[in-house]
């Protein structure tokens, strides 16, 4: 994995899709949890220690940017966890980039448990210095799904914190894993992801289908975690039409809030996008419909879409 060096700043390895348009800045490399089960990412795409950068080096990445991208009104924060590096060397990132770029917008991935230990008054600082939004891995509202897939979250710990953001007027972004629960527990998987997405509203729900990738034969890069329980028989994963009857299901259970639901990732087959108090109904709509196609047709459309992703 390529390095920091005088003239090229490093960059996350991974951004969510929506930070497209952003300016991307590396404050911890990898992820310092680096447990679930489904996930694994880091250590397949070259980067399976974590490590905290260093104030000077995370500095002179952003005066690189800034010659090269002088108007940027909105950054991100990455890899997986950038404020487990500490509530301040964070916030002394976040006056820097207010100092160096017009930004409007400073966003940055985190997890629950870090939240959670920085607490309140941490959130709040990070409110005070510019943070603005947080991309927040939900995965699912089940607390048995949580523990089975080892994300170090429970749905308690999720209320707590998505409670302290919102105080601090710090936005939430919730990332859903469809197919999380397997076959085995599909139903609760979406019926604790839709009680707690009623509870907290959320400015985002940005939905995705479990991924389980293959070992890369090639590079050596490994597969996903959670294929040794799909191998032990512990975990049965979801075809394509039980994922889009999970999001049936979660539209179903799902009420009418402020919360922009989107399936912005190409490896959802049914894709709705829409605010859920104006186009929860139309939502739903558009996923029955599908599912009322003849079976031979949407048998069909999943291989189109195999072959796409
Ligand atoms: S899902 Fe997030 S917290 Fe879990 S291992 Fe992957 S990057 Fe780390």
């Amino acid at each position: 994995m390529k390095r920091h060096s005088d003239s090229v700043p490093e960059q996350p390895t991974i951004r969510p899709p929506s930070e497209w348009r952003s300016t991307l800045i590396r404050v911890t490399r990898g992820c310092n949890w680096n447990q679930c089960r489904f996930c694994g990412i880091y250590s397949h795409l070259g980067e399976p220690h974590y490590s905290p950068r260093t104030y000077d080096d995370i500095a002179r990445d952003i005066q690189l940017l800034k010659e090269r991208r002088p108007q940027s009104e909105e950054l991100f924060l990455g890899d997986a966890d950038p404020i487990h590096a500490g509530v301040d060397l964070i916030c002394r990132v976040l006056d820097l980039l207010y100092q160096s770029f017009p930004a409007k917008k400073v966003t940055s991935y985190a997890r629950v448990s870090t939240l959670k230990k920085i607490g309140e008054a941490g959130i709040d600082r990070l409110a005070k210095h510019g943070l603005t939004r947080i991309h927040l891995g939900l995965e699912s509202g089940d607390a048995e799904v949580l523990r089975f897939q080892r994300k170090g979250q429970s749905p308690q710990m999720v209320t707590d914190v998505s409670t302290w953001l919102r105080a601090a007027a710090i936005e939430q972004s919730f990332y859903v894993l469809l197919g999380l629960g397997g076959v085995e527990r599909w139903r609760q998987h979406m019926t604790g992801t839709a009680a707690l997405i009623n509870q907290l509203t959320p400015e985002f729900v940005r939905i995705r289908r479990l991924w389980l990738y293959e070992p890369d034969p090639v590079s050596g890069a490994p597969g996903c975690p959670l294929l040794t329980q799909v191998q032990d028989g512990s975990f049965t994963p979801q075809n394509a039409e039980g994922t889009v009857l999970e999001l049936a299901l979660l539209l179903d259970l799902l009420q009418p809030s402020p919360t922009f639901l989107t399936c912005d990732h190409s490896n959802n087959v049914v894709q709705v996008h829409g605010r859920l108090d104006t186009d929860l109904e139309e939502m739903r709509r558009e996923v029955r419909a599908f599912l009322n196609l003849p079976e031979t047709q949407r048998r069909l459309l999943y291989e189109e879409h195999r072959s796409r992703i």
